[in-house]
């Protein structure tokens, strides 16, 4: 029997981040997931996960507190001896017209998109540096690539992740880690579930819909498990959107 591979998502609780954990624990991947949010909100998400027929375990910590990450990923390297896949998925909004944003606003998403992926990545990389092997995929977004009014400090935190993505790409990919991007377009979570004009939106899209997490989930997987000479790419699926 060959050894399972072990993912590590952050973010995974409900959304884009659990569609990934369960599309990779059906491909038999055990699956770590993390949250800020407590493990009463996350156990719905473990107990799906785990009915796939894999295990499953929780980790509440913030992605962007620097000692909380490096505490929770030792304690993951002590249960489960390695980390194969980690997905970079925890993120937030906090829109606002740029002359309207203020320091915090700006400060707070740069920080849980963005540093956060410095935080968990430079936890993370190190084992896989030892182990010569590793896929690490970054939650960037459609804007990241194209910009979107209202959203200067996301759609800087997410072209960040990509350069990040890229640069990583050089540094690691001699010790068989790839890191990869996905950016997704509008996809039907709660971080859109409150969006003015979605009418407005689906006209720009060719497709003529909102992405699902499992139209997301899928790109993970082939990243993470289908592909082994893919990396520094950041990959769009939206349906089309800004072709
Ligand atoms: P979501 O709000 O449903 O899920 C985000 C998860 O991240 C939540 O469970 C939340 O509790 C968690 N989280 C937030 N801050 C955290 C922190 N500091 N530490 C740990 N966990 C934290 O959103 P989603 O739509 O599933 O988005 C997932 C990712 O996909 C995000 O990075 C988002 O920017 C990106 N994305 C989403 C869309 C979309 O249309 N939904 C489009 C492009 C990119």
């Amino acid at each position: 029997m060959t050894e399972r591979k072990i993912a590590l998502i952050t973010g995974g609780s409900r959304g884009i981040g659990l569609a990934c954990a369960l599309e990779l624990a059906k491909a038999g991947c055990d699956i770590i997931i993390n949250d800020i949010c407590d493990a009463e909100k996350a156990q719905p998400a473990l107990d799906e996960i785990k009915a796939c027929g894999v295990n499953s375990s929780f980790y509440q910590f913030d992605v962007s507190n620097d000692e909380q990450v490096q505490a929770a990923v030792d304690a993951m390297i002590k249960e489960h001896g390695k980390i194969d896949i980690l997905l970079n998925n925890a993120g937030i909004t906090k829109d606002g017209l740029f002359l309207r944003m203020d320091m915090e606003q700006w400060e707070r998403v740069i920080k849980i998109n963005l540093t956060s992926a410095y935080c968990v990545t430079h936890a993370v990389i190190k084992h896989m540096s030892k182990a010569r092997q590793g896929s690490i995929i970054n939650m960037s977004s459609i804007v990241g690539r194209h910009g979107n009014a209202g959203q200067a400090n996301y759609s800087a935190s997410k072209a960040g992740l990509i350069g990040f993505t890229q640069t990583l790409a050089k540094e690691f990919g001699s010790r068989n880690i790839r890191v990869n991007a996905v950016c997704p377009g509008f996809i039907q979570t709660a971080m859109t579930a409150e969006l003015p004009n979605i009418d407005e939106y689906l006209k720009a899209i060719p497709m003529k819909r909102l992405g699902t997490p499992e139209d997301i989930a899928k790109v993970v997987k082939f990243l993470a498990l289908d592909t082994e000479y893919v990396t520094g790419q950041a990959i769009e699926v939206a349906g089309g959107l800004m072709i």
